[in-house]
């Protein structure tokens, strides 16, 4: 089975890298087709499509976008892609939109919560002024010695519950959907072990998922432990989804799992590229 890597970052979005050096180490690192999927945004595919040329490494534009279903931020991840399709540029730059104001409230809270200047401190680590995520905070907040790893960031501040958290409300399911498809793609629901879903929930954003014209899930990611490697492939057996592999790597000594390194398929499953040509 092919070493495909179909999840991951750069500085377009919330990754370390530029497009061109996040191509060249899935090369270096044995992928063999490859997919550059920034959050919200596309404008890094023409620069990884060109470096992935230049290296002989067949490449898959794509893109993960956020969206909310039942409260909860849930990522669909859009593969094959037209990243020039009008449509979609405009439900990503929509989506985008209301990033800063986001931003600039989890400034506010973590002000309250004794850190200052977070809003300009996570700024200066985003690549993309258009994009100012949470991981941005989580750097700023190591650098200025606030936490100790960008886990611990989340643990304490940032996620559901915590100082940090600012409710927000992203693209909804079917929009997302069908400005993947609109554009040619395949749609993937990522990392699905990382929802806080009962099962009745859950059931229902897959239902949802695919009567969008939603086609595949992610099992292996790195995202995932090895018991829900095989969780989520009963789950993908059982709906009748197309399974996907992708490392949602963000960068060097900061994601669990490097490029290309993850375990293989299991092979009962039907990879999301099991009709494409490279
Ligand atoms: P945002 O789109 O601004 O909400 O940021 C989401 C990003 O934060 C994700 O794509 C991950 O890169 C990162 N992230 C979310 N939850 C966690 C977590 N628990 N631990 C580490 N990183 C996380
Ligand atoms: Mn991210
Ligand atoms: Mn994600
Ligand atoms: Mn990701």
């Amino acid at each position: 089975m092919p070493n495909v890597d179909l999840h991951c970052h750069s500085n377009i979005s919330d990754g370390l890298l530029a497009p061109a050096a996040v191509a060249a180490r899935a090369h270096a690192n044995g992928v063999e087709v490859w997919a550059l999927t920034d959050h919200d945004e596309v404008s890094g595919v023409a620069q990884a499509r060109e470096a992935a040329a230049a290296l002989g490494l067949p490449f898959v534009a794509g893109v993960e976008i956020s969206v909310t279903f039942a409260n909860q931020t849930v990522h669909i991840v859009g593969l094959k892609i037209d990243e020039q399709n009008p449509a979609l540029l405009a439900g990503l730059a929509q989506t985008r939109s209301g990033r800063e104001r986001r931003a600039r409230k989890i400034g506010d809270e973590l002000a309250r919560a004794g850190i200052p200047d977070a809003f300009a401190g996570a700024l200066q680590f985003a690549g993309n002024p258009d994009l100012v995520s949470r991981t941005h905070f989580a750097r700023f907040m190591i650098a200025c010695g606030a936490c100790r790893d960008v886990q611990d960031v989340f643990d304490r501040y940032l996620v559901k519950g915590k100082p940090g958290f600012v409710p927000h409300q992203w693209a909804s399911l079917g929009d997302a959907i069908s400005w993947i498809r609109g554009a040619g793609g395949i749609a993937v629901l990522a990392h699905p072990g990382r929802y806080k879903y009962d099962a009745l929930a859950f059931d229902a954003l897959l239902d949802e998922f695919k009567a969008a014209g939603g086609a595949g899930i992610e099992v292996i990611t790195g995202s995932h432990t090895p018991d829900q490697y095989g969780e989520y492939a009963q789950v993908a057996r059982r709906h009748g989804l197309l399974a996907s592999r992708g490392s949602d790597f963000h960068g060097p000594g900061e994601s669990r799992i490097d490029l290309g390194r993850l375990p293989p398929l299991p092979d009962s499953l039907k990879p999301v590229w099991h009709d494409w040509e490279w």
